[in-house]
């Protein structure tokens, strides 16, 4: 059966000093705690070896936000697959919508991204949603469907089972908008439909979807109760451990 997972997406926040000590309070706050979920913090990359160093992966996953489009080589300033793996981390935010509208991100690089981080054992969580012009002209279904069907369904079951999912429609995520828990369910189980098409009902059912957009304490048990949403992508909550863990214990 799919998983139940809360990550936290730490984005450009926290110096390495900073980060180290939230990655320690959440640590410490999960410790003899149990929760429902799989508990994941995706940090920036100058913090991943020293965060490693001081969290319990039997208890809280380890991820980066992005990596490279390519394997290795002359390209100043990115940060490979591997390079990632080597950390210890096991996760990577890949399509962030922050990355689609700031860096161009395209379906193919994220292809190239998604093979990259397979090969290096890294887990995607792959980010797909619209944007608020195509969620009030309706064609958000359309878009979704697109940025899945381009970045993924060229993947085998196999493969494709190992992939996340978080649907973040970009006008909730940093806006204190959030979708609401029947916005959220309605479009999970189109692309659970989505997936179920392409690759059978098993597969679909084992997907994990989590959905991402100014999830918070207040909010997160409402969201997470849909049958089709097993959790979701945090942001701005995910940079104040009691808040983090608020979410986890949404569950
Ligand atoms: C995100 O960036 O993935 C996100 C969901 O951010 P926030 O929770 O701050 O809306």
């Amino acid at each position: 059966m799919r998983k139940n997972i809360v990550a936290g997406n730490w984005k450009m926040n926290t110096t390495l000093q900073e980060g180290v000590a939230l990655a320690k309070e959440v640590n410490e706050a999960l410790k003899g705690a149990e929760p429902k979920c799989d508990v994941v913090i995706c940090v920036p990359f100058t913090h991943l070896a020293s965060v490693n160093e001081v969290i319990d992966p039997a208890k809280l996953g380890l991820g980066a936000e992005n990596c490279a489009d390519h394997k290795s080589g002359a390209y100043t300033g990115e940060v490979s697959a591997s390079m990632v793996s080597s950390t210890g981390a096991t996760y990577v935010i890949l399509g962030h919508s922050e990355r689609r509208q700031y860096y161009g991100e395209t379906s193919a690089t994220l292809k190239e991204k998604v093979a990259l981080a397979f090969e290096n054992n890294l887990t995607p969580i792959f980010c797909i949603g619209e944007v608020l012009e195509e969620r009030e002209n309706g064609t958000y279904h359309e878009v979704v469907k697109a940025q899945i069907e381009d970045a993924l369904f060229h993947l085998s079951a196999d493969d494709f089972s190992k992939i996340i999912l978080a649907y973040e429609p970009v006008w909730a995520i940093g806006t204190g908008k959030t979708a609401t828990a029947d916005q959220a369910e309605e479009i999970h189980a189109y692309i659970r439909g989505l997936i179920a098409d392409k690759y059978g009902k098993e597969v679909a059912e084992n997907t994990s979807i989590l959905y991402g957009g100014s999830c918070k304490p207040s909010n997160a048990k409402e969201i997470f109760e849909k049958p089709d949403v097993d959790g979701g992508l945090i942001g701005g909550a995910a940079l104040d451990a009691p808040s983090f863990m608020g979410i986890v214990n949404a569950f």
